[in-house]
């Protein structure tokens, strides 16, 4: 999508520190890091938000999934971390292209705000 900062930093346009890619997800660091690990996991799919998705994104959701437990294992945080996907406004989304937050290397607080 051509106005999509994600689309850009996945087309190269717009630098970031890559963790993973394969031919369906990109993962980089977040440029406002909240805790000692704070990677985005996204779809190469340009999907909105968690609103937009329909059964015909299952797997690439399930995929996700799978590579944020990968990634946590390979970031070292076998004490924990959490996974997090802000939707819409009340939701705190600020970025219009779904990601997932995977957070962690600190004691989590719940509820969040
Ligand atoms: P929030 O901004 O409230 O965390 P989101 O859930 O939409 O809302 O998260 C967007 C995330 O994208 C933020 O954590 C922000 O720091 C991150 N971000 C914004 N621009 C960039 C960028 N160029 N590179 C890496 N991360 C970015």
């Amino acid at each position: 999508m051509q106005d999509c900062l994600f689309c850009k930093i996945i087309a190269g346009e717009i630098p970031a520190q890559k963790v993973y890619e394969d031919d369906k997800v990109y993962a980089f660091k977040d440029i406002a890091p909240v805790a000692p690990v704070h990677v985005l996991i996204i779809p190469k799919k340009h999907i909105s938000t968690l609103e937009d998705i329909n059964a015909e994104d299952a797997e690439l959701m399930g995929h996700i999934m799978v590579t944020a437990s990968k990634l946590a294992k390979e970031l070292s945080l076998g004490k924990g971390y959490r996974v997090v996907s802000n939707c819409k406004e009340d939701g705190g989304q600020t970025v219009y292209h779904i990601h997932f937050h995977l957070t962690g290397g600190r004691q989590m607080q719940w509820p969040p705000g």
